[in-house]
């Protein structure tokens, strides 16, 4: 309609006009507001008729609030399972999602900390093109020839190293684990497994009796008999700690005690752990570590399973794969989550040697796995990956925000530890660094504050006292200070000043 000035003349905003009926001033003159806080929202809609109706405007061309939280809340209760959660005392309900920020429906953006799914970017455009060319040509199972089915296997087994050059697609990472599973049954002849403890591997049959995390849990059996469960190789709070001399061996040595056990009972058929340990606390393995655990389970027969479920695609900046870190060739690899940007995709990558034992007689067939539309998301993935240098970001921006971290630890004694690599680091809270005994308050505390600054990040690990963040990759140096300095305000207030000072008054 016209031209009423240049951004800077409105502090970089576009001008414009602003035009509004209002049915009551409140006693101001001149300058009147033209935004709001969302919870003021009751009060100035109160008095702002809707112009739709002056305008004779379609509907839906303004505002109307959608269903509000409580009564989204209370639907879930009636018509899904008591024990599908929530985070947040208060939950989001969120409408959109744009690189590395969520919005919810009052229009507030969040900073996503914690989604290690949409690796890329929450709706990364080239992944939503290439999911929407593929839906509207084709979508159908892997009984048909299709290139995008062998391209990506192609692409995928091309980033891995040999022999891992066999590859099947799953719907998720409990899927791909699962499978992992099977195929180490088959070319072993054997049945029980070694699982390093507290992991999570996902939420089939087979998968949740390999999972400490859940077996060991609330409302968990314990340990299934053909499961044996190796210590946590926890360098921080463990029975043997960083400064330790020999507490890689001494870890390695639990792996070949559960390998042993098994072996009592005919032997295991996998070694199967994560390369960075996730739910278990955000937990960096110790220097050679999975080069003595896997030599420990190839002597013994067992094959060594890698889930790359949470820490593959480039997410430790230093390495593509978290296994590399290690130095260690796995025999079966498992992905899910980033793989597919939000696309419910998994992989499992072997030799050619294990997936020709798999080949028994059975089939192996999945109506989704490997469909048409998940390959070709699977291969944007890639593509944005390489092409915005995400797992180099991942390197650079992870290792200043570790930094900036660390340096808040000098001056905030609750925080334990800072670990990680990458884009995965770990906050650890503890009451002091002398018994180490964990702070889940402190911890949850933080997560819920830390919201209130429109920050989102969450808990986990054995005692649930360490914060977990692993963002998409497309997170900035400015996002990293955003952190910091939210946190740095956190950490000075009462409670958690409090939760210090209770040591002084218990000793
Ligand atoms: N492995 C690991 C290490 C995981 O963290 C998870 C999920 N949290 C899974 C497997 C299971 O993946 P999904 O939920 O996609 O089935």
């Amino acid at each position: 309609m016209g031209r009423i000035g240049d951004f800077p003349q409105n502090g970089d905003w576009a001008p414009h006009l602003h035009f509004q009926i209002i049915t009551d001033l409140l006693g101001w003159e001149g300058s009147f507001p033209g935004v709001a806080l969302p919870s003021q929202m009751p009060v100035w809609r109160s008095i702002s008729p809707d112009p739709a109706h002056m305008l004779a405007l379609p509907s839906g061309s303004t505002y109307t609030p959608e269903q509000d939280a409580t009564a989204l809340e209370s639907a879930r209760r009636t018509h899904l399972g008591p024990n599908l959660s929530l985070s947040y005392s208060r939950p989001l309900h969120v409408v959109r999602g744009w690189m590395q920020h969520l919005y919810t429906e009052d229009g507030q953006a969040w900073l996503d900390c914690v989604n290690n799914v949409c690796h890329v970017g929450h709706a990364h455009p080239d992944v939503v093109a290439a999911a929407h060319r593929q839906a509207s040509v084709l979508n159908t199972n892997t009984r048909y020839l299709h290139s995008n089915l062998v391209q990506y296997a192609e692409r995928l087994s091309s980033m891995l190293p040999d022999p891992l050059e066999v590859c099947f697609f799953t719907n998720s990472g409990s899927e791909a684990n699962e499978l992992a599973i099977r195929l180490a049954r088959t070319f072993t002849d054997r049945r029980d497994l070694v699982v390093v403890d507290v992991a999570y591997h996902g939420n089939t049959g087979a998968v949740v009796e390999a999972s400490p995390y859940k077996f060991d849990g609330p409302g968990g059996s314990g340990r299934p008999e053909h499961v044996h469960v190796a210590p946590l190789p926890d360098t921080f709070r463990g029975p043997y700690r960083a400064e330790e001399p020999g507490h890689t061996e001494r870890y390695a040595a639990g792996v070949e005690a559960a390998l042993e056990a098994a072996g009592r009972r005919g032997g295991a058929a996998a070694f199967l752990h994560e390369s960075l340990l996730s739910c278990a606390g955000q937990i960096e393995l110790p220097e050679g570590y999975l080069e003595l655990a896997y030599a420990a389970a190839r002597e013994r027969g067992a094959v060594c399973i890698a889930d790359e479920v949470q820490v593959g695609f480039g997410r430790v900046g230093s390495h593509f794969w978290g296994f590399e870190t290690q130095r260690v060739v796995p025999d079966i690899v498992t992905m899910g989550k980033p793989i597919g940007n939000g696309h419910p995709l998994g992989a499992v990558v072997t030799t050619r040697e294990i997936a020709e034992a798999f080949a028994n007689g059975m089939e192996y067939f999945n109506t989704f796995g490997g469909n048409p539309v998940s390959c070709a998301v699977g291969l944007a993935v890639l593509d944005v990956i390489e092409r915005e240098g995400l797992q180099e970001r991942a390197a650079r921006v992870g290792t200043y925000l570790k930094k900036a971290l660390n340096e808040l630890r000098e001056h905030h004694p609750v925080i334990g530890d800072v670990r990680g690599r990458g884009l995965f680091l770990g906050i650890e809270f503890v009451r002091d660094m002398q018994d180490r005994e964990p702070l889940a308050e402190v911890a949850s505390y933080v997560v819920e504050r830390l919201k209130e600054h429109g920050i989102l990040l969450s808990t986990d690990g054995a005692d649930h006292n360490v914060i977990k963040i692993k963002p998409p990759l497309v997170f900035e140096e400015s996002d990293a200070d955003r952190v910091v300095d939210a946190l740095q305000r956190v950490l000075a207030e009462d409670y958690v000043q409090h939760a210090r000072n209770d040591i002084h008054g218990r000793a």
